[in-house]
C-alpha cells in the first residue's frame, strides 16, 4: 500500500489563526501565562489552532513515516520484526515507568528483579557467565567490550596487545569501535565461500593480537562453520574472541557463542528481542562475558543476596558498585530500563521453546526468499543461509543500468521498506534481505512478486525506476548533500534558510 502523498502539508507553526483556540486547546496567549518565562523566546510565534487542525496535523505526520506496523521491513542486519504491544504495556506499568532512578534499592525490588532475571536469561541463552545491561546500543556495547579487553590485558601486565582483527564481512561499527579505544585494526579477507579463512587467521594473529571481532552468522547470512578452529587459533595466540551478536535471530536455542569459544559478546535487544527501533533510537546493547572477564564488567551489576530458590527473600536484589576492577559505568543510571522490561516480557512470552521456534522460522523465511529471489536476481552465496541473505543487482545493472539503489527506491513506491543496500561491502550492488520470523507466507510471496515485477520493469522501462520513488512524501534526494548538509530544523521563511 503506497503511502499517501501530500508533500504540501503545512508545518504546524504555519497553520491556525488568532482566536482559533477552543475549550479543548488553549490560546497562545494563555500558554504564555503558564509556561515558564525562561523557556520562551520573545520571537517565537505560537500559533492558535483548533483541536481538529492539530489532530489532522499529527495524524498526517504519523502517516508520512514508514514503520513495521505499516508494512514489510526486510532491512538486513537490522532485524525489524513485529513489536508485540504487550511489551510496551509492560514497560508502561506505573511501577516501572514512574520509578525515579535514585529510588533506594529496597524500594525498587521489582525493577531490580527485572534486570537480574534478564541478565540471567541472556547468560543462559548465550552461554556467557554474566551480562551487563549498561550499554545503550550495539556500538556502545562493542566499545565497552573492548574497554573490558584492555582492562583484562592491563591487569595481566600484557601491554603488547594493540591490534584487533576484523573480517571484511564485519559490521562497520566493529572497526570503528576498535579504533575508538585506540586499537589498530587489521582487516581479514574472506574466503571464496564468504567465510573467515583459518589460514589467513593463523597468519594474522601474534603476540600483539588483543581481540578478534566476529559476527556469526556473518553479514552474508552464512554460519562460520570453522568457528571452533578460529577460536582456538586466536586463543593460542593469547587473544580474546568477541562475538557481535547484535542480530542473534538465527541462534536462539540452537547454539551459543559461549559454547563456540567466545570470551565477550553483545546482543542488541532492540533487534533480536522485538524492541521498537528506528530513526536511530533508543537502543539497548547488553554486553556478556565469560567467567574470566566478569570482574571487569561495567558498574553497577544487579546482584541477589540470600539463598537460591524460587521464593526470594525480601530486599534480595541490590545494585553492586563495589567492583574494583570494573571499567566503570558506561551509561547514566540503569541504561534504557524500559527496554529491559520489554526484552524480558518477550523472553517470557516465548519461553525457551518459543525462542528456538523464532530462530527456526527466521531461518526458514530467509531461505524461502533466497530461493524465490534467485529466480530473477543473482544470489552470490547461494547456499543455506541463516536469518538473512544477500542478493546482487550487478548483472541487472550491466544489462539495464538499474542499480540496487533504484530497486530499493522502486520498492518504496510499492509500499515496502527497502532492504539494506551496498552492505556488506564485498558484494557489489547488493541487497541484504532479512524477512524475520514474524511475516506470513502471503507477505513474503507478495514481496517476491513485487521485486520480480520491478526487475521486469528494469528491462522494459528502466527510466521509471531511475525516477522512483514517485509516491512517497519525499522523492529521490541527493544522498551526498543530505549527508553533508542535513536540513533538520525548521526555519521561518523570512530567514531564507530553506531556500537552497
Ligand atoms: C546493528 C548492528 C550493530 C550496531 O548496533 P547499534 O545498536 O546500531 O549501535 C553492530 N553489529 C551488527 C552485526 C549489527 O547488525
Amino acid at each position: 500500500m503506497p503511502l499517501p502523498s501530500s508533500s504540501a502539508t503545512p508545518l504546524l507553526f504555519e497553520q491556525g489563526q488568532p482566536g482559533r483556540a477552543t475549550p479543548y486547546v488553549v490560546s497562545s496567549a494563555s500558554a504564555r501565562s503558564f509556561l515558564p518565562r525562561e523557556v520562551l523566546r520573545d520571537d517565537l510565534e505560537l500559533p492558535d489552532l483548533s483541536e481538529l487542525e492539530m489532530v489532522r496535523h499529527f495524524t498526517r505526520l504519523s502517516q508520512k513515516n514508514f514503520g513495521i506496523d505499516l508494512g514489510f521491513y526486510p532491512l538486513g542486519s537490522c532485524t525489524m520484526k513485529h513489536n508485540p504491544k504487550v511489551n510496551d504495556a509492560a514497560a508502561a506499568l506505573p511501577g516501572f515507568s514512574d520509578l525515579h532512578p535514585y529510588t533506594p534499592d529496597h524500594l525498587a525490588q521489582g525493577a531490580l528483579q527485572v534486570m537480574w532475571e534478564l541478565e540471567r536469561a541472556l547468560s543462559s541463552l548465550f552461554g556467557m557467565a554474566a551480562f551487563s545491561l549498561n550499554p545503550s546500543a550495539g556500538a556502545q556495547a562493542e566499545l565497552t567490550a573492548l574497554l573490558i579487553s584492555k582492562a583484562y590485558f592491563r591487569q595481566r601486565g600484557d601491554s603488547a596487545r594493540t591490534t584487533v582483527i576484523v573480517p571484511d564481512t564485519a559490521h562497520g561499527t566493529n572497526p570503528a569501535s576498535a579504533a575508538m579505544v585506540g586499537y589498530k585494526v587489521v582487516s581479514l579477507k574472506s574466503k571464496e565461500n564468504g567465510r573467515v579463512d583459518p589460514e589467513a587467521m593463523r597468519q594474522a594473529v601474534g603476540p600483539n593480537t588483543a581481540v578478534c571481532m566476529l559476527t556469526n552468522p556473518n553479514t552474508l547470512g552464512l554460519f562460520e562453520d570453522e568457528i571452533a578452529t578460529i577460536a582456538k587459533i586466536v586463543h593460542e595466540a593469547g587473544g580474546l574472541m568477541y562475538y557481535d551478536g547484535a542480530n542473534a535471530n538465527a541462534l536462539m536455542g540452537i547454539t551459543r557463542p559461549g559454547d563456540m569459544g567466545f570470551d565477550l559478546m553483545h546482543i542488541n535487544t532492540h533487534k533480536t528481542f522485538t524492541i521498537p527501533h528506528g530513526g536511530g533510537g533508543a537502543g539497548h546493547g547488553p554486553v556478556g562475558v565469560a567467567a574470566h572477564l566478569v570482574e571487569f564488567l561495567p558498574t553497577p551489576l544487579v546482584v541477589r543476596d540470600g539463598p537460591e530458590g524460587r521464593t526470594t527473600p525480601a530486599h534480595a536484589f541490590r545494585l553492586d558498585f563495589e567492583r574494583p576492577l570494573s571499567v566503570g559505568p558506561v551509561r547514566s543510571f540503569w541504561s534504557n530500563f524500559a527496554h529491559a522490561v520489554r526484552a524480558l516480557a518477550y523472553i517470557y512470552a516465548n519461553g525457551a521453546d518459543g525462542l528456538r521456534r523464532v530462530s527456526q522460522l527466521a531461518v526458514l523465511n530467509a531461505n524461502y526468499l533466497r530461493v524465490k529471489i534467485a529466480e530473477f536476481l543473482s544470489v552470490p552465496y547461494d547456499e543455506l543461509c541463516r536469518h538473512e541473505f544477500v542478493a546482487s543487482a550487478q548483472d541487472l545493472k550491466h544489462e539495464t543500468g538499474v542499480r540496487a539503489l533504484d530497486l530499493a527506491k522502486g520498492l518504496l513506491d510499492e509500499g515496502y521498506m527497502a532492504p539494506t543496500i551496498y552492505f556488506p561491502l564485498i558484494v557489489p550492488e547488493c541487497l541484504m534481505i532479512e524477512p524475520t520470523e514474524t511475516e506470513t507466507k502471503e507477505t513474503l510471496d507478495a514481496f517476491v512478486e513485487t521485486l520480480r515485477a520491478l526487475v521486469a520493469r528494469a528491462q522494459s522501462d528502466p527510466q521509471t525506476l531511475l525516477d522512483a520513488p514517485q509516491r512517497t512524501p519525499v522523492g529521490r534526494i541527493d544522498e551526498t548533500r543530505a549527508a553533508r548538509q542535513p536540513d533538520l530544523r525548521w526555519m521561518p521563511p523570512s530567514s531564507g534558510a530553506n531556500e537552497r
